[in-house]
């Protein structure tokens, strides 16, 4: 009987980038094809530790490669776990991962095709950059059927019963037309040498009448000396590992010895994952017993603000049966990702002493690194010393805070910072003109965690942290120029906090402003406009709003003006628009949208127009 279906839309359009794609490294879909078969037969290991028959049967594990030089086919066989009918449908016929048509259709307008197969994981599919027929013939371990796979990768696939012997899977390529060279043997060496070397099973090339060829080492990588291992072989490895196609940032590979032994090859990418703030993204590194697979992804490896970092820790001290739950509460998982986390720590300050370079990490993993100062008690310190902010001090040049010490100048010894959407916007907000008149550095935060982290990570290197509106020194100083008087200040305020009751507060004269005649702020101690704003974005419910103020600054020149033209009656309405317009400015200088656009449009062409 045959079976006759359709893929997933996403399928189609992915498979139709693919197959188009003017990709010149199309080698890759052998890389992608033997890390498949390498899977499968790590799945089948960790199958057979608890079912000893399983094992049995399987034999050696081995993947083969069998290039056809008359048919213009090639084989990648392996006798690894093999697929049943709901796996082919399951695993050949769907992408299961959220996000997926966003990011298909990004990277078709894009064209990037390698982040595409690398990101998605999609490494079967591009089976079909080479072939216009792929065949897959397979039987699960344990099970008695097998099934044949075909497709086109056009039109969808069928799936029907099959003939096969041993567990495991047979993937046979139809090569097209200009894609022949796929069964010269010499070029399948070449190509095998590159990309798989590293792969911890044999791999086999099957030489025609010049009988076979075992290609690589097949030993695991990270079990071997940093001196027996090259460059190429760790990028190749994090290749395979991290399904990435960009370099490894950072390599680390490590042994510990003492009374826990474990070893360790991990890495940091080189630009971000498209996932990384998706709250279902997986992380975690792979864990191996004694060189044999136990886990893929264990959670419990590297904490959340290191998510990003990918690879594998093998420790012939932890049980062969290890479960989830043991996972969870091990002492000894818990030591490795310790053990992990500060040699990670260690290597992120050898790197950041070059600007340029930490720079990379930093606008990748800098947002999600920060999570850090929050979530990770014990190395609290060492991620403060190893983020990286943008300041007052020089708003193109990310800073530490050492650096940002290091330039403190005056009485106060803390550490000031302004959160927002935007630099530019942040830069420019009036409540820093005090701050620049005094010479005071000011960090401009503007990610949105920054929000968070800022709550509970107070003080660093005895500098405690604040929030520009905690400044408890005297901002104010020497002023030149003339001062709006008093009496009709006073009277200009009254008349404004009258005018403004459902936007704040409360208005107040100021000394901190040198250029803004107004600036919006929050009443102390409470949730800054950012965070709220940020919440409101976020559907979150806010039990009640900050209240706003809006301080005046009585040197500027529009507030005398306005203070004096209070005293007239037949000025009433001008005072009015002006006021409001003062409002409407200094809450674009926030980052608020203002409350009556067309309003604020049309006066403001008006005033402008009396003024030319
Ligand atoms: P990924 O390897 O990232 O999961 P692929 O597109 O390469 O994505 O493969 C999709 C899925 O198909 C695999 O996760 C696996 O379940 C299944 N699969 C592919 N090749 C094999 C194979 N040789 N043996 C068993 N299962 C396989
Ligand atoms: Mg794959």
């Amino acid at each position: 009987m045959t079976d006759k279906m359709n893929f997933q839309a996403e399928v189609s359009k992915l498979l139709d980038i693919v197959v188009n794609s003017l990709y010149s490294d199309k080698q890759i879909f052998l890389r992608e094809l033997i890390s498949n078969a390498s899977d499968a037969c790590d799945k089948l290991r960790y199958l057979a530790l608890t079912n000893q028959e399983l094992g049995t049967k399987a034999g050696k594990l081995q993947i083969t490669v069998l290039p056809d030089d008359k048919e213009k086919t090639l084989v990648i066989q392996d006798n690894g776990i093999g697929m049943n009918k709901e796996d082919l449908i399951n695993h050949l016929g769907t992408i299961a991962k959220s996000g997926t048509a966003d990011f298909l259709k990004n990277a078709k307008e894009n064209g990037s095709v390698v982040d595409l197969i690398g990101q998605f994981g999609v490494g079967f599919y591009s089976a079909f950059m080479v072939a216009n027929k792929v065949e897959v013939l397979t039987k699960k371990a344990g099970e008695e059927k097998a099934y044949l796979w075909t497709s086109n990768g056009v039109d969808g696939y069928e799936i029907v019963e099959a003939e096969k012997q041993q567990n495991g899977t047979e993937v046979k390529l139809f090569l097209k037309e200009n894609e022949q060279n796929y069964v010269d043997t010499i070029y399948l060496r070449h190509i095998i040498r590159t990309y798989s070397d590293h792969i911890a099973y044999p791999i086999v090339l099957a030489l025609g009448e010049a009988g076979e060829e075992t290609i690589n080492t097949a030993s695991a990588l990270w079990a071997k000396h940093k001196s027996e291992v090259t460059e190429e072989q760790y990028k190749e490895f994090y290749h395979h590992i991290s399904k990435n196609f960009d370099d490894p940032w950072l390599t680390l590979h490590f042994k510990a010895e003492g009374n826990m032994e474990y070893s360790g090859l991990v890495y940091v990418p080189s630009t971000q994952p498209y996932d990384l703030f998706q709250p279902d993204k997986k992380k975690g590194l792979k864990l191996y017993v004694n060189k044999v697979f136990i886990s893929d992804k264990v959670d419990e490896l590297v904490p959340n603000y290191l998510r990003f970092v990918v690879g594998v820790v093998d420790s012939a001290d932890l049980p062969l049966n290890l479960s989830r739950e043991m996972l969870q509460q091990s002492p000894l998982i818990a030591k490795i990702k310790q053990g992990t986390v500060s040699r990670l720590l260690k290597d992120l300050k050898k790197r950041s002493e070059n600007y340029e370079d930490y720079k990379v990490f930093w606008d990748s993993f800098g947002t999600a690194f920060k999570e850090g100062l929050y979530e990770d008690f014990t190395n609290r310190d060492e991620i403060a010393t190893l983020s990286r902010f943008y300041s007052t001090f020089d708003k193109t040049k990310l800073t530490s805070f050492d650096e940002y010490i290091s330039r403190i100048k005056g009485e106060s010894k803390a550490i000031y910072y302004i959160t927002g959407d935007d630099l530019n916007v942040l830069a420019n907000n009036p409540q820093l003109e005090a701050f620049a008149a005094k010479g005071i550095e000011v960090l401009l935060l503007t990610d949105p965690i920054d929000e968070f982290w800022t709550q509970v990570f107070k003080t660093y290197q005895g500098h405690a942290l604040k929030h520009i509106s905690q400044a408890d020194e005297d901002l104010s100083f020497e002023r030149e120029g003339v001062k709006a008087e008093a009496g009709s200040l006073e009277r200009l305020l009254k008349k404004m906090e009258e005018l403004f009751k459902e936007d704040v507060s409360k208005v107040v004269a100021t000394e901190k402003l040198t250029k803004s005649p107004a600036s919006l702020t929050v009443e102390d101690g409470q949730m800054s406009i950012h965070l709220e704003r940020l919440m409101k974005g976020h559907q979150q419910q806010i039990a009640y709003a900050s209240s706003r103020v809006l301080e005046i600054n009585p040197y500027n020149p529009l507030i005398i003006k306005l203070s004096e033209m209070i005293f007239d009656p037949k000025n009433t309405s001008q005072v009015e628009e002006i006021s409001r317009l003062l409002l409407d400015q200094a809450k674009i200088a926030e980052g608020e949208p203002v409350k009556d656009p067309s309003f604020f449009a049309d006066k403001l062409s008006e005033y402008l127009l009396k003024a030319i």
